[in-house]
């Protein structure tokens, strides 16, 4: 891994967006979702998250998360590139400390890119600087 990608770039999230107002669409997300579960779940660098049947924070449609780390990322991002089911769009993300940046010019789709609600994703970094301001610095690089 080159310098400039920070260490705190070892994990990562993948979201899984749907169309939540068609049903059949709903349940292809749940079987894509118990899918992933049951292919990774000899792995400890795979944890599959919450159900969002509607949208929430940023996420524009329903959607679910899967935290994952960069020692899977080589073999769960290309299962997903062949895996996924054409009507879900994929967004993945590098986590550090600023949201923004991790969805935007970090990200990855998968699919279709969706707009994310950008202003909460800068009420959140505005929140973390006010938190840790010594981090400035940091928050741009990582
Ligand atoms: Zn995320």
């Amino acid at each position: 891994m080159s310098d400039s990608a920070p260490r705190a770039a070892w994990r990562f999230h993948s979201h899984a967006y749907f169309d939540h107002a068609a049903p059949e669409r709903v349940e292809e997300a749940r079987a894509f979702r118990e899918l992933i579960r049951r292919t990774f779940a000899a792995s400890p660098h795979i944890d599959v998250r919450a159900f969002h049947a509607a949208p929430a924070g940023p996420h524009p449609r329903g959607s679910f998360e899967v935290l994952f780390t960069r020692e899977t990322f080589a073999d769960y991002v290309p299962w997903l590139m062949f895996a996924r089911p054409a009507a879900l769009d994929i967004l993945v993300h590098p986590l550090t400390r600023s949201q923004v940046l991790d969805h935007t010019a970090r990200a990855l789709w998968l699919g279709t890119p969706l707009s994310l609600d950008r202003s909460m994703l800068e009420a959140e970094d505005a929140r973390s600087l006010e938190a840790h301001p010594a981090s400035k610095n940091a928050y741009l690089s990582s």
